[in-house]
């Protein structure tokens, strides 16, 4: 072979093993792009795979809230449950006056004093109210609590004679921050006003608060009603200032007129 033949074989040489690299680079390049695709694609598959399954697992908590945000469920109006609080007057009177209380409060044993005779007179001896008492004690302390849980008590050994009970508790009341309160205090009340009374039985409940439920049950159904003070009357469910005699007559009127109309 001559020189210029192998110069010749040499550069022909030199240009393939060039193209071979050149090719190589290529194959490299294009493999790590389909690599690179490859992973993007199935992480992105894995992705929407991932948010639909939350999506369905979230669904109908989701959707309920949103209903809820959008359409709220129509507050029903708090209810006065009369059953099992102790009453006094006819119980087929047209209305019935409900009084949430705590014997503690001033302003309870003034309305007691001042304003309920009246009431029993004209309304309740009338057949035309039915009286009930609930337990509302707002009085920071245990008195307020001791005595409502004494007047629960009372109204389970004997349902007449709570109101007797009721109103000597009233007439014993002390000073709100004095603790006056206290077991023998209302056992001796009780003795007084209770002839059929259980001692033992009702110093028992009150040791041991067996009625703090009912109470609290009274408590909670004030708040539901959106009791902020005591006492407060309701004149068949309708609240009246309960220190004003003519305002509750008035309320009365509206509701015995109610009654009539709605009775032909
Ligand atoms: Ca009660």
């Amino acid at each position: 072979m001559s020189n210029k033949h192998r110069k010749i074989a040499k550069k022909k040489q030199k240009q393939a093993q060039e193209k071979q690299m050149r090719r190589q680079r290529h194959f490299v390049v294009f493999s790590t792009a389909l690599v690179v695709v490859l992973i993007v694609a199935i992480a992105s598959i894995v992705l929407q795979y991932q948010s639909a399954n939350n999506a369905v697992q979230k669904s109908p908590k989701t959707s309920q809230q949103e209903q809820n945000k959008s359409t709220p469920a129509p507050k029903k109006p708090a209810t006065i449950d009369y059953s099992g609080q102790p009453s006094i007057g006819s119980t087929n009177a047209p209305v019935k006056i409900a009084e949430f209380g705590d014997y503690k409060c001033m302003y309870c044993k003034q309305f007691e004093e001042t304003i309920f005779p009246s009431l029993m007179k004209d309304y309740i001896k009338t057949g035309k109210v039915q009286f009930f008492f609930f337990n509302f004690p707002i009085i920071p302390g245990k008195g307020s609590k001791m005595a409502a849980n004494a007047g629960e008590a009372i109204y389970r050994q004997d349902p007449v004679a709570f109101w007797t009970f009721h109103q000597a508790l009233y007439k014993n009341q002390g000073q709100e921050t004095d603790n006056w309160v206290t077991p023998e205090l209302l056992t001796n009340i009780a003795k007084q006003t209770v002839p059929s009374l259980d001692v033992k039985k009702f110093q028992a409940s009150i040791k041991d608060n067996t009625y703090m439920s009912d109470v609290m049950s009274d408590y909670n159904m004030g708040v539901r009603l959106g009791i902020q003070q005591t006492p407060t009357l309701f004149v068949n469910g309708k609240s009246v200032n309960p220190l004003n005699y003519s305002a509750i007559e008035t309320k009365i009127s509206t509701a015995l007129l109610k009654n009539g109309s709605t009775n032909g």
